[in-house]
């Protein structure tokens, strides 16, 4: 699990940038789907589906969610802990 900062590019597998977090995730974090609406969803592309999202240009996932938890996609890998 990798620690990412504020700023940090959501990218797709394919290499296209989706967005990027608005909030640092430590090791280990949750990160809830209260508080990615809140910082992702008003300001980057993405496309919600039934339990994540993916990218616009090429359907690739972004993000996971399960329980109520996100893990997200940037070029160094996923990030996010799901409990
Ligand atoms: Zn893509």
């Amino acid at each position: 699990m990798l620690t990412a900062v504020k700023g940090e590019k959501i990218v797709c597998s394919s290499g296209h940038v989706c967005g990027e977090l608005d909030v640092d995730v430590q090791d280990g974090d949750v990160i809830a789907s209260s508080m990615l609406q809140l910082k992702l969803f008003e300001r980057v592309d993405l496309t919600p589906d039934s339990d994540g999202h993916v990218c616009r240009a090429c359907n690739e996932r972004i993000t996971v969610v399960r329980n109520g938890a996100y893990r997200i996609h940037t070029a160094r890998g996923w990030i996010g802990h799901i409990p």
